[in-house]
């Protein structure tokens, strides 16, 4: 039997990268996926028909993870056409990086919505119908970054470590009827977020890194499937951090 036979999984901005890579491992696992990102995209297109390839359903719906009442919207469609949801995903994520002095209030407040809020958004859009089935489980996205700070991310480190602090709540508040919630706190992981920061960054980081060497999408989505599967039936509240050791 595969680890997610039967269950449904929606996961945000999954056009490409980190979420891209756990809606593949969740499809060949036997989930059911939907998918969100910013808009369809020649991404969204190929991720969709390579879901479709691998014998499940799957959707994909154009949601702005930020939008409190698009995130209703989301819910009450996957409520209506797959009547549940058994692991969620908040994957969706940017960076706008700068110096506290050089830190626009727009960048703060786009890296706080987009990162933060979006948790907020489908943790609560989504709660009722977990509630109601009395099982599922919440992976949020955080990043190694929002335990450690880094310079020229505090918009970032703050909607990260936001992120933590939410999850412990869900843990407390959700996990009576059965619903866990649980982070993973990336380390330096190759994507096409991390694509723009160069080849000297990339290098100065390895060198950080005890494992020597960057993480893939793999690595993180592994750590997803183990989370969303009936293996952590017992673990909540957890950040579990997929980083290659950089943070100890
Ligand atoms: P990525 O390659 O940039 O992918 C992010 C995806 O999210 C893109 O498809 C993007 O769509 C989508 N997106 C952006 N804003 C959105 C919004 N408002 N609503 C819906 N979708 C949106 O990033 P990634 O590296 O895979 O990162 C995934 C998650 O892991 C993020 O939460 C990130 O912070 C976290 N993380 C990454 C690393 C790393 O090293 N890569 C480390 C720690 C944590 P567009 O293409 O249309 O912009």
């Amino acid at each position: 039997m595969k680890l997610l036979e039967n269950k449904t999984s929606l996961i945000t901005g999954a056009a490409r990268g980190i979420g891209r890579s756990m809606a593949l491992m969740f499809a060949d696992e036997g989930s059911n996926v939907i998918f969100t990102d910013l808009k369809e995209s020649d991404n969204s297109r190929s991720l969709l028909d390579e879901l479709h390839a691998k014998g499940v359903r799957a959707d994909f719906l154009a949601a702005d993870a930020s939008d409190t009442d698009r995130a209703m919207e989301v819910a009450a469609w996957v409520t209506k056409e797959y009547g549940r949801i058994d692991a969620l995903v908040n994957n969706a994520g940017i960076t706008r990086d700068n110096l506290l002095l050089r830190m626009s209030a727009s960048d703060w407040n786009a890296v706080i919505e987009t990162n933060l809020r979006s948790v907020f958004n489908y943790t609560k859009a989504f709660a009722p119908l977990m509630l109601k089935q009395r099982s599922g489980s919440i992976i949020n996205i955080s990043s190694i970054v929002g335990m450690i700070g880094n310079s020229g991310q505090a918009n970032y480190a703050a909607a990260k470590a936001g992120i933590v602090g939410f999850t412990r709540s869900m843990t407390k508040e959700l996990g009576s009827r059965g619903i866990r919630c649980n982070a993973i706190a990336p380390g330096f992981i190759e994507t096409p977020m991390t694509k723009q920061l160069g080849e000297d960054a990339r290098n100065y980081w390895v060198q950080q890194i005890p494992m020597r060497r960057v993480g893939t999408d793999v690595d993180v989505a592994r750590v997803a499937l183990f989370l969303a599967s009936d293996l952590a039936e017992y673990v909540s509240g957890q950040v579990i951090a997929c980083d290659g050791g950089l943070m100890l």
